[in-house]
């Protein structure tokens, strides 16, 4: 959810940590705020806003130097997004010096510590979580900073991601994660920790990914007294566990260059990801088509095929967008693979006491790979037996790292907080997997041939939709005023018509509801007025004319139709105020093209309406928390 950069080495942090921030922004923007520690102690600057107004802070101040410090972007989970409440947060040791902490997650058991340690004498200030964090790791201070956070948290329930520092020892940095992620880059004579590889990427490529109850101590000073300004600084770190277990870690080389999370020539970074698609289609299906056997290739799955095509039943489990591909994948894989599919909410499905029954696979889809309940649901399924299959776009994410097999989406870093590629490049990767396990079981190789041949297309068919954004804009510029939107769709395109809905209410703050296109009659049909948007998935395929029926419904009743219809399909003109075409394409492809013009729809009506895309209210890229 938020941001956590920090920075201890021979470099001032103050801007790098800014400029660590603003990449970090997408995760969470509500406050910002940093402290830097030198031996004379720690000086902490927060604000509330955007990352700019904590920068402007930093210049104006003009003294805030140091080479070690904490910084932080929240999306708050307890207490308001006040100057207060933003991080660092604070402790003050025995000895009179200075805990900070910055914290991505929620303390679980916050209240009986914070009865506890008011009691002990600490004035709490905030009314976050993190707070009785800070306070508890002071009050267990000694002299060893690395000490005190372990035995902290011994004693917390929940989830963090944490950056520590004690300006009594202003050449260290100590950090621990449980549930949500954290990464520690080396860099030349400094260490930076992020919660994100973007914010480390323009310094080093060269990482270690903290595990569960790990915790890093990084420290970086002067070899000796004249070079504290220039250099050459010693460097070194070591990897514990909360129990203070020693576990080497292995640096790994980090995949992502800085191109890649650059906003380039476009004004938000959802244009830009809705605008490569075609690009990051193309990286999903590299080498996965092999059009001469007709065969899927996922190298990621080939040692569980076995498993796979003797699966007696899928459980799909994701949340919010990734929760609509998973419904695509239901379809999909009852469709094509012939084995019973259901997709749950994760939230839902972990804490229903599930049925895994003997041939059960769980399959979990997230852009982040961090994404808190579908991960929870990961493990409870697993622990009951189930086999664990992964569809994650961030590589050695925990998602990742916690299944037994899994499909990367391959579409590049997603920055923008409302998901638009990796959304399609989870739709790509199920169809795939749908594939995959059909052609081993029934598929006739010549249907399969087919799909790939449409899938191999894939990249241009994109192209083809997104050439139309122009006109979408004009079109949406028609009902910008209108607060309520209804999207309707059927069989593989009714999962789209959420999805859709779900982008509008999302960036655009519009009230959008989605369904399948029958079920308007069973009630929502009383929500049509004169003039309400109604946009209806109407491409050529098994229940078109039903949806034609549906269509002269809604009409009927003052809605005004926009429909997403067929490339050739001239009839659909007499049907729709506005119609945007995509290729045709056999039906389990549609939503990979059909779900584009609802992005561009949802992204200029944000625009339209003066909404910061990237930055929607409320909302934060990769859900950690539960
Ligand atoms: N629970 C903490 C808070 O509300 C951290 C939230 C975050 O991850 O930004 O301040």
């Amino acid at each position: 959810m938020c941001g956590i950069i920090a920075y201890v080495g021979s470099k001032p942090a103050a801007p790098l940590l800014v400029e660590g921030l603003k990449r970090l922004e997408y995760r969470g923007y509500d406050s910002a705020g940093m402290a830097i520690v030198t031996d004379q102690g720690t000086r902490i600057l927060k604000a509330v806003g955007r990352v700019s107004v904590l920068e402007d802070q930093a210049n104006s101040a003009g003294d805030v130097v140091g080479r070690l410090g904490i910084a932080h972007t929240r999306w708050a989970t307890h207490g308001g997004p006040t100057q207060v409440n933003a991080h660092p947060h604070t402790g003050t040791t025995a000895d009179g010096h200075t805990v900070s902490v910055v914290h991505n997650g929620i303390i679980e058991n916050h209240s009986t510590l914070r009865k506890y340690l008011a009691e002990k004498g600490h004035k709490f200030v905030s009314e976050t979580d993190t707070e009785v964090l800070s306070a508890l790791i002071a009050q267990l201070y000694h002299g060893d900073l690395e000490a005190a956070v372990q035995s902290a948290l011994r004693e917390i329930k929940g989830a963090y991601a944490i950056a520590v520092t004690c300006d009594r020892e202003p050449h260290t940095l100590v950090c621990a994660r449980k549930g949500s992620p954290l990464i520690i880059g080396i860099a030349d004579q400094a260490y930076i920790v992020a919660s994100d590889a973007s914010a480390i990427v323009s310094h080093t490529t060269q990482v270690i990914t903290l595990d569960d109850y790990q915790v890093a101590k990084l420290c970086a000073g002067p070899n000796d007294s004249n070079t504290a300004a220039g250099g050459p600084w010693s460097v070194d770190f070591k990897t514990t566990t909360i129990d203070n277990v020693p576990v080497p870690l292995e640096i790994q080389e980090l995949e992502l260059d800085l191109e890649q999370i650059e906003l380039g020539s476009y004004p938000h970074y959802m244009l830009k990801e809705i605008m490569e698609q075609p690009e990051a289609i193309r990286d999903c299906l590299r080498g996965r088509i092999d059009m001469r056997e007709a065969r899927v290739v996922l190298g990621g799955l080939s040692a569980r095929t076995r498993e796979l095509v003797r699966a007696k039943r899928f459980v799909l489990t994701a949340q919010g967008t990734a929760y609509h591909a998973g419904l695509i994948g239901e379809y999909l894989i009852e469709d094509l693979a012939r084995v019973p599919a259901r997709c749950e909410y994760a939230s839902e499905f972990r804490y229903r006491n599930p049925i895994i029954e003997d041939g059960t696979i769980i399959t979990a889809i997230s852009q982040s790979g961090e994404t808190a309940d579908t991960l929870a649901a990961l493990r409870e399924a697993k622990e009951r037996g189930a086999l664990a299959l992964g569809a994650v776009n961030a590589v050695g994410s925990s998602i990742a790292r916690e299944t037994d097999a899994g499909v990367y989406l391959r579409v590049g870093p997603e920055i923008g907080v409302a998901s638009t590629k990796a959304f399609v490049g989870q739709v790509a990767v199920l169809t795939l997997l749908a594939l995959y396990i059909g052609r081993r079981k029934h598929l006739p190789e010549l249907a399969v041939r087919e799909y790939l041949a449409e899938l191999d297309r894939l990249p241009a068919h994109i192209q083809r939709v997104l050439e139309q954004s122009d006109h979408i804009n004009q079109c949406v510029q028609q009902y910008i005023d209108r607060n309520n939107w209804l999207f309707l769709g059927r069989g593989y395109n009714y999962p789209v018509a959420l999805e859709g809905a779900l982008k509008l209410k999302e960036i655009s703050y519009i009230h959008a509801e989605g369904m399948p296109a029958a079920e308007m009659k069973h009630g929502p049909i009383a929500l049509i007025d004169d003039g309400m948007p109604v946009v209806f998935i109407a491409t050529k395929g098994s229940q078109y004319e039903k949806v034609l029926s549906n269509i002269a419904e809604a009409r009927a009743r003052g809605g005004r139709i926009i429909a997403v219809a067929t490339e050739g399909d001239d009839t659909i003109h007499s049907h729709a105020d506005s119609v945007f075409f995509v290729p045709a394409v056999p039906e389990p492809l549609q939503p990979l093209l059909t779900s584009i013009p609802l992005q561009l729809v949802a992204y200029h009506a944000a625009v339209l309406r003066g909404h910061d895309v990237d930055k929607p209210r409320n909302l934060a890229k990769s859900v950690t928390v539960e």
